[in-house]
């Protein structure tokens, strides 16, 4: 093994395209076996139902080298299962799990030169994803199918230090009640592109949607779920059937429990009660947990304890447990780290 001459700790969250990808196709339906390609250009219809009416879903999981230079993943099946979730919500063929599991072992181990060293604070992200590839114009499912793995290193999304970061509460909707808000569809990201330009023109660095029926909950941003501390160090998570389920935060969540003996609350936040909060963090794979200093409120600030300067101290605990437990330094709950090699 050789690993590729790339300066790991200055990569950036961008596209790197790497060796190879795994693909499978459905038609007739049925998926055939897939294989490991080399060719990164997909060739469709330009009437395919993925272009037209955005037909499609995906995941981001990735692919770490461990303290003692293993490469694993993260609850891949967690992951499996999520966008068998998707497919069922959007008319879409499931991708069986364990096959799911199986294509991206097949394509980080294709790609293992381009998993980043351990320490470099850099991984491997592989984005499993699915779409109707046939053309279709009278508006229903597509009939045929592509589901693809690719991978692409990312550098360490801290770079020197997590800083708190800034978030507005936003006067747009990410997800409707009884909508695709829990699943992780293309179609929930293309709606919210306005949103998050807007939030950064004006200087924010995500958006907090609030549940769009009511406006008086929290809900998640357009690609992390909310954690909150508060100030007798009780951990709590919103619930919402239109939030994505955050294979991170259950994850948090179970490890506030079980390794730090917190108590773990998932219930409704409304957002009258941020102001009494000790500490808040976004959680997703990118990131783990960013921290949020502040919130804007339509110009009132809602600062928390835990300041701008630094993560508060249980988000810090949190995340090093759970980063420990990803590279190998603490011991990981039965299933969680699947070792590809
Ligand atoms: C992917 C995603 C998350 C984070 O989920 P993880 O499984 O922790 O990466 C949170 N919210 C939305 C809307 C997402 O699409």
């Amino acid at each position: 093994m050789a690993k590729k001459n790339i300066d790991w700790a200055n990569l950036s969250f961008g596209y790197i395209k790497t060796d190879k990808r795994f693909v499978s196709n459905y038609s007739d339906g049925k998926w055939d076996e897939g294989a490991i390609i080399e060719d990164d250009m997909i060739t469709m219809s330009e009437c395919a139902c993925v272009l037209q009416y955005a037909q499609t879903i995906f995941e981001g999981l990735k692919a770490y080298t461990t303290e003692d230079g293993r490469i694993v993943i993260f609850r891949p099946d967690l992951n499996a299962e999520r966008l068998a979730n998707s497919a069922r919500r959007m008319e879409m063929p499931v991708f069986p799990e364990d096959k799911f599991v199986d294509a991206v072992v097949q394509t980080v181990k294709a790609n293992a030169d381009y998993v980043p060293p351990y320490g470099t604070g850099a991984t491997l992200y592989v984005r499993p994803y699915m779409f109707g590839i046939n053309p279709v114009i009278g508006v229903k499912p597509a009939d045929d199918f592509q589901f693809r793995v690719f991978t692409t290193p990312v550098g360490p999304y801290f770079k020197g230090g997590a800083k708190p970061i800034v978030i507005k509460i936003s006067d747009f909707d990410r997800a409707a009640p009884h909508g695709t808000g829990n699943i992780k569809a293309g179609l929930n990201y293309a709606m919210s592109l306005h949103a998050i330009v807007t939030a950064h023109e004006e200087g924010f660095a995500e958006n907090m949607y609030l549940d769009a029926r009511s406006r008086t909950k929290v809900e998640e941003t357009g690609g992390a779920n909310f954690l909150f501390v508060t100030k007798d160090n009780k951990i709590v998570t919103p619930k919402s059937d239109s939030i994505l389920p955050s294979i991170t935060r259950r994850s948090l969540m179970y490890v506030a429990k079980e390794y730090l003996g917190l108590e773990v609350e998932e219930r409704e936040v409304y957002k009258d009660e941020l102001k009494d909060f000790a500490e808040c963090g976004l959680c997703g794979t990118a990131a783990v947990i960013s921290p949020v200093g502040k919130i804007n409120d339509h110009g009132e600030e809602i600062c928390f304890p835990s300041g701008m300067e630094e993560m508060g101290p249980t988000t810090k605990k949190l995340y090093d447990t759970l980063t420990g437990i990803q590279m190998g330094r603490l011991e990981a709950p039965e299933g969680w780290i699947k070792v590809i090699e």
